[in-house]
C-alpha cells in the first residue's frame, strides 16, 4: 500500500483518517527490503486488517454524511421553492342554498387579515345531530324526517379558512356580518384585537400554510367550495392547527391554556374522521395505518388537555369543566395513560356528587319552607287580630323571596346535573371498575 494507491480509492476519506493511513503505508515503506519473518507478515497483516476498517469506517462517515446532505437539500429546497400562489375565491361558488339544501350563506371577517369572505353556515335544524358521549362533539346522523333537504356531513365544514391570509379556526373566532340588523354591521366575536406585529409574523409564513392547503384537492380550490372531502377536512383541520401553535407561541398564559384546549379538540376531531375511515370498505386496505394515525391524533389531544394547567381548568365554567374532564378521560382511557385517567375521573365523579347532592339539599329547603308558607298562611286567615295579620303577611313575604332563590338557585343546578349526569353514567362503568381495581390491589398490599 503506497501513497498512489491510497489515492486512488473510491472512497474520499476525512482529514484525519488519510494523515493515519498516511503515517501507517510509511511505516511500511522503511521495513521493506527487510526480510520478513512471520512476526512481520503477521504485524503486517494486522496493520493491513486496520487500514481496511479506517477505510471503510471513513467510507462510511462519507457515505452517511451524503445521505443526510441529500436529506436536507430536499427539506431546503421544499422550503425554499416558491409556492405558486392560488388565488383562492372569497365566495363558496357553487353554495346552493335553495329548500333542499341545509346551507346558509354567511359573511364573515377574518380576525388575522380583516379580509370579508363568505363561508357556509347551517340552517337551524335541517340536520339531527347527536353528541358523541366519549368527546362529547356534536356528530350529524341524518336529515329530519320531515325534511326534504339533501344530507351533508356538515362536521366537514367545521373548519373555516381566510381566502388571503388562510388563517384557519372554527366559526366562532371569526366577525360574523349582520344582515338582517336595523343598521347592518360586523359583530365582533374576539375580545381582544390581533396586535399589529403577531398579524405580521403571521404573514411571513403564509408560504408554508399555502403548501399545506395545495395539498387539499383541485389546488386546495375544494377547501372553498361545498365539494370538500374528509381528506380535505382534514387539511383543513391541520391549517386550523398550525393557526393555533402559531398563536400559542404569541399570547398570554391564560389565553394560551384556551388556545391548548381548542388545539386538543381539533385532534378528537380528526381522530372521530379516522373513525369515520375505519368502517369504510373501500380504505379496508390501509386499515392499521388509519388506525395508527386515530390514536396519533389521540395521543395529540391528550397532551394538550395535559398542558392546560389544573387553575385554568377551574376556571372554566362548571359544564365546560365536565367536557373537558370526559374529554381527557376518554382520550386517556384509549391510550391507556393512568394517571390522566385516573385524574379525569376523579374529577367528574366529584363533580358529579357534588352537584346532585346541591339539588337535594335545595329540594329539601325548598319543601321545608313550603310547609312553613302553608303554616303561616292558614294562621293569617284564621287571624282576626289586624296586627297579627300584618305580621303573619310579611313573614310570608319573606318566606315568598327565599322561595324565589331556593328556586333559582336549584334551576341552576339541576341545568349542570342534566350536563353532568349522562357524561357521568357513561364514564361510570369504566371507572367505577378501575377504583375497585385499586382497593383490591391495596388490600393485596396491605394482607
Ligand atoms: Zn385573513
Amino acid at each position: 500500500m503506497n501513497d498512489q494507491e491510497l489515492e486512488r480509492t473510491d472512497y474520499t476519506l476525512d482529514e484525519e483518517t488519510s494523515l493515519r493511513l498516511l503515517a501507517i503505508s510509511s511505516m511500511f515503506r522503511a521495513e521493506e527490503g527487510k526480510v520478513k519473518t512471520p512476526e512481520t507478515i503477521i504485524e503486517e497483516s494486522i496493520t493491513r486488517i486496520h487500514i481496511t476498517l479506517l477505510k471503510s469506517k471513513a467510507a462510511y462517515a462519507q457515505i452517511y454524511k451524503a445521505l443526510a446532505d441529500k436529506r436536507q437539500r430536499i427539506r431546503d429546497e421544499a422550503a425554499s421553492s416558491p409556492v405558486e400562489p392560488v388565488d383562492y375565491p372569497d365566495e363558496f361558488q357553487d353554495l346552493e342554498t335553495g329548500i333542499e339544501s341545509v346551507f346558509l350563506k354567511r359573511k364573515y371577517r377574518c380576525p388575522m387579515c380583516e379580509n370579508a369572505f363568505t363561508a357556509p353556515a347551517l340552517k337551524t335544524g335541517s340536520l339531527l345531530v347527536k353528541v358523541d358521549q366519549r368527546t362529547q362533539m356534536e356528530v350529524y346522523t341524518g336529515v329530519r324526517q320531515d325534511s326534504e333537504k339533501e344530507f351533508v356531513d356538515f362536521s366537514l365544514f367545521h373548519i373555516m379558512l381566510c381566502p388571503k391570509c388562510l388563517y384557519a379556526s372554527t366559526e366562532k373566532e371569526f366577525d360574523l356580518w349582520d344582515a338582517g340588523a336595523k343598521n347592518p354591521q360586523w359583530i365582533k366575536r374576539k375580545h381582544t384585537k390581533i396586535p399589529q406585529k403577531i398579524y405580521a409574523a403571521f404573514h411571513n409564513n403564509i408560504e408554508r400554510r399555502m403548501r399545506l392547503a395545495q395539498s387539499a384537492g383541485d389546488m386546495g380550490r375544494r377547501l372553498f367550495s361545498t365539494e370538500r372531502t374528509e381528506e380535505d377536512a382534514a387539511i383543513s383541520i391541520d391549517l386550523a392547527s398550525d393557526t393555533l401553535e402559531f398563536l400559542i407561541g404569541k399570547v398570554s398564559i391564560n389565553r394560551k391554556a384556551e388556545l391548548m384546549y381548542q388545539l386538543g379538540m381539533l385532534n378528537l376531531l380528526k381522530s372521530l374522521q379516522f373513525e369515520k375511515q375505519l368502517e369504510d370498505p373501500e380504505l379496508s386496505n390501509s386499515f392499521q395505518e388509519i388506525k395508527k394515525k386515530r390514536l396519533d391524533s389521540i395521543k395529540e389531544a391528550l397532551k394538550c388537555f395535559i398542558k392546560i394547567p389544573d387553575s385554568s381548568v377551574e376556571n372554566f365554567d362548571v359544564r365546560e369543566n365536565v367536557r373537558f374532564n370526559a374529554r381527557k378521560f376518554w382520550a386517556a382511557h384509549e391510550l391507556k395513560h393512568l394517571e390522566s385517567f385516573a385524574q379525569a375521573g376523579a374529577s367528574l365523579q366529584r363533580t358529579y356528587n357534588q352537584f346532585n347532592n346541591m339539588v337535594k339539599k335545595a329540594e329539601r329547603e325548598f319543601q321545608l319552607e313550603e310547609v312553613k308558607i302553608g303554616k303561616l298562611r292558614a294562621d293569617m286567615n284564621k287571624a282576626k287580630n289586624i296586627q297579627k295579620k300584618e305580621q303573619l303577611a310579611n313573614q310570608v313575604k319573606e318566606i315568598e323571596k327565599n322561595l324565589q332563590l331556593i328556586r333559582s338557585g336549584l334551576e341552576n343546578y339541576r341545568g349542570v346535573v342534566r350536563v353532568v349526569n349522562p357524561i357521568y353514567d357513561t364514564i361510570s362503568v369504566i371507572y367505577d371498575k378501575f377504583r375497585e381495581m385499586q382497593r383490591q390491589r391495596k388490600r393485596q398490599a396491605v394482607g
